[in-house]
């Protein structure tokens, strides 16, 4: 038979997620503000330089026209007329491109004219600009001049003078265009050298960040020290995030090392019961026995068993708790009675109380709604009332308060128990905390009554604290966000 091989599919190749350079976009952002303030800057530099310019060429304009008219005069002999003496004209700056005059007696004949037909002609006395040849000229025209050659007994009243100039742009265009290279050539060295400083500014500036993510890659379980760089530390930019690092990282550690503890407790708590089941099961198969014998070794065993199943069933209600309380999903929780949460947990334990000759009462001074699950809240009161009557000599009295003020319920359970050593209250909530030192099956607990009310307390977001009461005693007190009933609930003894 044919073997037949498993098509082999290529392994997808992950794709890289598009990372975004902080440093490229600070040097785009300064470069392309840089670049449209420069452009701006050489627009306004060559609108204000032609400006000048063309002011000063106007008036240069205006004097051309005038020393033109200037040339008129009066012919030597009788009778007296107008001529133009064309040879005192100055001659064109640009001598490929001459400048073009045209004089008129105003309101009569044309006296000269050097005015070529395809340039249109001067209208008023603002220059205007036309083409000519595919240069532009700017032209002018003056009306009401005066015939400075004067003769006697002229005829009639003094003549008056019309004319139009036109001189090319050339020089004006070719000044503005150097002005402009110049402006832009400035713009970009300056663009230059800006951008160089800006690289080099940004990449100064973000090497105490590079070093601080150096530094953070460095943990791990294995090594928890974060060694900040002092340069990082000093930037007022870094020291909030460090802060935030050092803080989040001794909440991890602290966690971590909860964690471990807590496993290295439940190994040891299961090693116990573990051992003592290996070792009666191992007896009873040693040699032959009766059934009476073999009875007891099992019912032994089975009772083992069910403090394992305790054991467990705490640590993963433990878990639970502390992923209900990450997952945040308490808002969408029914409102439940304390009062009512108090009073189902003391008729539950009621029978232990009397058994141990504790008398117990609830004291309801105002109840209150609070948004948990009614089995959790039973839960936090049974295992302190529960403590509060082991604890407790017989004949002491054990006493459960509610009470509620503005958006709080305080809950309190006291007794008149041996109380607690005072190194040892902060210790009482710890996983595992027993304050009998003989950890023996005899003490009946494993030290995690408390750790799960913590636990359960804070995921409802609530505070939880112990004191000692005088002259004797411990004192639970819970307080948890809630509304206050607007009647007072009747207290059951
Ligand atoms: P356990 O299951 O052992 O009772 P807990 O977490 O409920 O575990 O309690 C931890 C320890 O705190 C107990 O072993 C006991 O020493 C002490 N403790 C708790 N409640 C009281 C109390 N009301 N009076 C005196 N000691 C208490």
């Amino acid at each position: 038979m044919p073997e037949i091989q498993p098509e082999v599919q290529p392994a997808a190749r992950p794709r890289r997620a598009r990372t975004m350079s902080l440093s490229r976009q600070l040097i785009a952002g300064v470069l392309l503000t840089e670049l449209l303030l420069a452009s701006a800057l050489l627009v306004v530099l060559v609108l204000y330089t032609q400006r000048l310019l063309l002011s000063a060429f106007d008036s240069m304009l205006q004097e051309r026209a005038m020393a033109t008219a200037a040339l008129v005069r009066y012919s030597e002999k009788k009778p007296f007329q107008l001529v133009f003496d064309a040879t005192l004209q100055p001659p064109s700056p640009n001598r490929l491109h001459p400048d073009f005059y045209r004089v008129q007696e105003t309101g009569g004949p044309v006296i000269a004219a050097d005015w070529p037909a395809g340039l249109p002609p001067a209208t008023s006395r603002t220059p205007t600009v036309s083409t000519w040849h595919g240069v532009h000229y700017r032209s002018l025209r003056l009306t009401q001049l005066p015939v400075l050659d004067t003769e006697e007994n002229l005829p009639g009243p003094a003549p008056k003078l019309t004319v139009s100039y036109a001189s090319p742009m050339l020089s004006i265009e070719q000044r503005v265009l150097d002005a402009a290279i110049f402006a832009g050539a400035a713009g970009l060295l300056l663009l230059a050298a800006t951008g160089l400083l800006t690289i080099w500014g940004i990449r100064r500036g973000l090497a105490p960040l590079r070093r601080l993510a150096g530094q953070a890659a460095e943990i791990s379980a294995l090594n928890w020290e974060f060694r900040p760089p002092p340069a990082a530390r000093d930037t007022a930019e870094l020291a909030p995030l460090i802060a935030a690092l050092e803080s989040m990282l001794s909440r991890l550690h602290q966690s971590f090392l909860r964690q471990r503890e807590f496993l290295g407790n439940a190994a040891h708590e299961l090693k116990t019961p573990v051992a003592i089941m290996k070792s009666t099961l191992q007896s009873l198969l040693q040699r032959p026995r009766d059934n009476q014998a073999y009875r007891l070794g099992l019912e032994q065993s089975l009772e083992d068993l069910e403090r394992l199943q305790l054991l467990l069933d705490r640590m993963l209600r433990l878990e639970r708790i502390e992923q209900a309380a990450e997952s945040g999903a308490a808002s969408r929780l029914p409102e439940v009675s304390l009062a009512a949460g108090c009073a189902a947990a003391l008729e539950r334990l009621q029978e232990l109380a009397q058994a141990r000759q504790i008398e117990t009462k609830l004291v309801v001074k105002q109840d209150a709604l609070v948004r948990a699950e009614g089995d959790d809240l039973e839960l936090i009161w049974t295992n302190l009332i529960e403590n509060a009557v082991k604890y407790s000599p017989s004949g002491s009295r054990v006493e459960i308060r509610v009470e509620a003020a503005g958006g709080e319920a305080r809950i309190s359970v006291e007794d008149e128990g041996p109380g607690i050593a005072a190194a040892d209250l902060p210790r009482i909530f710890d996983r595992f905390y027993r304050g009998d030192p003989s950890r023996n099956r005899g003490t009946g607990g494993f030290g995690l009554g408390l750790a799960i009310v913590k636990s359960l307390v804070e995921a409802y977001r609530g505070k939880i604290r112990v004191e000692s009461r005088r002259p004797a005693g411990l004192r639970f007190i819970v307080e948890l966000p809630a509304h206050a009933l607007p009647e007072i609930v009747a207290a059951p003894a």
